[in-house]
């Protein structure tokens, strides 16, 4: 948006005229990491502005605001107007707040990285209308928001136009996509026609589905991606614990056996299939007997890897009433038992597909010499880099 408005994009350790730090909610360390990179900044050039967005800045203006050295905090609406906000900036003694309450958050703006011609990330579903009693996304994203499927596919095409290769559909809540940028569901497009209608976009060869409620993961959908040639053999679908006491305690809209039956038909369907699990370890009232169960339930699961991530409390969420608290130390002994198998699962996947001939869809940034892309069920590959095969699906023997 800056660059269509006449700004130029430099490195961060170049020195440029206005620094846009984008925080994240989800990250520990929000807080702590933000104020580091301000002081940096500082450090560097006094005379910059610097300017706050992101899920961070949403949740916690004041004291962003507060932050030595930084001059402008943009909500989550604000943000989608940062040009106009930064040309009408001076440099102050005090911040400014542009932001407005989650709940008057509406309207919806598409966004796709550019970054590597080869794989885009397409934006087309925002917020969340789930409370599951960990999260503050809701609260920093707003209500349940989508995109046309009329205007997913111009999107789609501009960029078969600009040479993309892959396109990975991403959203807070993607397979809840449908509810227009009200959040109403006014018309009846759903999740399983954007996949259909996409499938048929001439010019790009792949499509991923970034990561998938189980509970909105229908049969449909898996079945007719086991017969596409467009939609990878691979899924991220988010489990967070294999003890159904747990699931409820998180308020998840499903029950254990629901996920395994999705694993089960994906597994039938496509047996060569990548499915990538978010799991968190050290919920409050998690005990020993319910993390061995999560444990052994993804030890039985013919899952790829696991994304681990250790609970960590979050202001105004629901799950601060529950008790008893697990203490650090436990939190993280089960991480790294989950790590563990998941780099088995990992390992175990790979060797499954050893020997094979696979379609390898290569970037074009070269490393130390060498190239990377991943099979279409998401193996990644490293080779010596050969410009011919840079953005190119390559048949490839693994
Ligand atoms: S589905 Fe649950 S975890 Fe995911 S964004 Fe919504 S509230 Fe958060």
């Amino acid at each position: 948006m800056l660059e269509k408005d006449g700004f130029e994009k430099k490195e961060f350790d170049d020195t440029a005229d206005v620094y846009v730090i984008n925080t994240c909610s989800v990250t520990d360390n929000a807080d702590k990491e933000c104020r580091q990179l301000v002081r940096r900044i500082q450090r560097r050039a006094p005379e910059s502005m610097v300017v706050i967005t992101g899920c961070y800045a949403q949740l916690k203006p004041k004291e962003i605001s507060e932050i030595p050295g930084v001059d402008l905090v943009l909500g989550a609406a604000e943000k989608f107007n940062i040009g106009s906000h930064i040309r009408e900036l001076v440099k102050g003694d005090s911040a400014k707040i542009s932001s407005c309450d989650i709940e008057e958050v509406s309207g919806f703006n598409a966004s796709y990285s550019l970054n590597d011609r080869t794989r885009t990330f397409l934006k087309v579903q925002d917020g969340c209308d789930y409370t599951c009693s960990f999260c503050t996304i809701p609260m920093a994203r707003g209500k349940s928001r989508s995109d046309s499927i009329e205007n997913v596919l111009r999107h789609a095409h501009d960029l078969a136009t600009s040479g993309v290769k892959e396109i990975v559909l991403t959203g807070v809540n993607l397979g809840d996509f449908g509810k227009g940028p009200d959040g109403n569901k006014k018309n009846e497009e759903d999740f399983f026609d954007l996949v259909k209608a996409l499938d048929k976009v001439e010019g790009i060869d792949r499509y991923r589905i970034s990561s998938i409620e189980p509970n909105l993961l229908t049969n449909d959908i898996i079945e007719f991606v086991a017969n596409s040639d467009k939609f990878m053999p691979h899924f991220h679908i988010p489990l967070q614990s294999g003890s159904n006491k747990i699931l409820g305690l998180m308020r998840r809209r499903y029950k254990r056996e629901l996920y395994a039956d999705r694993v089960g038909l994906i597994k039938q369907l496509m047996p060569h299939c990548a499915i990538g699990v978010d799991v968190i370890v050290g919920f409050p009232g998690e005990t020993e007997e319910e993390f061995k169960e999560t444990f052994d339930f993804l030890h039985s699961l013919d899952v790829s890897y696991l994304h681990v991530f250790t609970y960590s409390e979050r202001a105004n969420t629901q799950a601060l009433q529950i008790t008893p608290v697990v203490p650090v130390n436990v939190r993280n002994d089960r991480n790294k038992s989950l790590r563990n198998l998941s780099y088995m699962k990992m390992q175990y996947f790979t060797a499954q597909h050893a020997g094979e001939n696979r379609k390898v869809l290569f970037e074009g940034h070269e490393k130390e010499g060498m190239m990377e892309g991943y099979t279409d069920n998401y193996i990644r590959i490293t080779t010596p880099f050969r410009q011919e095969w840079a953005n190119q699906v390559i048949d490839w023997k693994i």
